[in-house]
């Protein structure tokens, strides 16, 4: 029950600093640790599909800098097809500099880098191969224009598509997303997208219909700890929450979106891929770390008994 699954998106390298407290301008601090990690929307989600099972080949760009290479590494290595993902010459790689307080409060700077040149030309380049895929699941760390045409090029050619729209960006044109298949936005993100209130239960279901009265078929609105909303034409469907004791929260998001895709490719209708999602997600915050938060499908099934 694998599905074939397309990631047009980006990867990025965290750069995590442990520190005391925050420098001043022109001042030197020093900071207790410091750690390096494999993230990206893109690459996150991806490899939370791979990791499930899902074939899945992602469209991707890296710098040609030291980080490049290990971040094709670290997605092979993880089982992601990367036959259509490559540096560009003279870009750096995307990083993303964190800075975590004592309390974990944290700060980020997110360098798009060699994400940014992720063009349309480049996703034809890569049409054949997402034209076999039963989904095609992107976000938006890379240029809006190639989000655009990705959701074109799978609308004409019947593909499911999913858009996760994070990091939120008020300059998405949500009416050049006619045809796309889900939706996927956090309650802060569906509030920036459309300029509505998203307070109560019927303020969210109203936000969702105004994007779907754009085209768009299906909104996903997770809400952290309180679950999730699948809102359609047929109505609204609650995606109940997974109680657990929360260790990491750093990924959960993508966790959800990663394995919703590999359920839901795989043959699942929505509302079950997205409870399964749910599980899926809570799992990951129990453990530590990002895309190593990501469970196998044994670690899940054991979870789910
Ligand atoms: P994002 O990280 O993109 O803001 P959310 O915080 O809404 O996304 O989380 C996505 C999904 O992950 C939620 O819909 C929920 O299923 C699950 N999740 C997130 N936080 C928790 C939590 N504290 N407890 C249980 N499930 C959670």
């Amino acid at each position: 029950m694998a599905g074939r699954i397309g990631v047009v998106g980006s990867n990025m390298i965290d750069l995590v600093t442990y520190i005391d407290r925050m420098p001043g301008p022109g001042e030197t601090v020093e900071a207790p640790s410091f750690e390096i990690g494999f993230g990206g929307k893109g690459a996150n989600q991806a490899i939370a599909a791979a990791r499930l099972g899902s074939d899945v080949t992602m469209v991707t760009r890296v710098g040609d800098d030291m980080f490049g290479p290990q971040v094709l590494e670290n997605l092979r290595s993880n089982g992601v097809d990367t036959a259509h993902s490559r540096a560009v010459p003279g870009q750096p790689s995307g990083v993303a500099p964190i800075f975590v307080e004592p309390s974990g409060e944290n700060a980020i700077l997110i360098v798009k880098g060699a994400n940014a040149t992720l063009s349309p030309a480049d996703v034809d380049e890569a049409a054949e191969a997402l034209a076999s895929c039963d989904l095609i699941l992107m976000q938006l760390e890379v240029p809006l224009e190639t989000v655009y045409h990705t959701v074109a090029l799978a609308a004409a050619r019947g593909i499911r598509t999913v858009l996760n729209p994070a990091p939120a960006d008020p300059t998405l044109d949500v009416s050049r997303l006619r045809g796309l298949g889900y939706f996927t936005p956090n309650e802060s993100e569906l509030a920036v997208l459309t300029g509505l209130p998203t307070g109560t239960e019927a303020e969210i279901e109203a936000a969702a219909r105004s994007l779907m009265a754009k085209g768009i078929d299906a909104i996903v609105v997770t809400l952290g700890g309180r679950g999730a909303r699948l809102v359609t034409a047929d109505g609204v469907h609650a995606i109940a929450p997974v109680t657990v004791e929360a260790v990491d929260t750093t990924g959960a998001g993508d966790a959800f979106i990663g394995s919703f895709a590999h359920f839901h490719a795989g043959g699942m209708d929505a509302p079950a891929a997205l409870a399964q999602a749910a599980r899926y997600a809570a799992l990951s915050i129990t453990r530590r770390g990002t895309q190593k938060s990501y469970a196998t499908p044994a670690e899940f099934a054991a979870f789910c008994a």
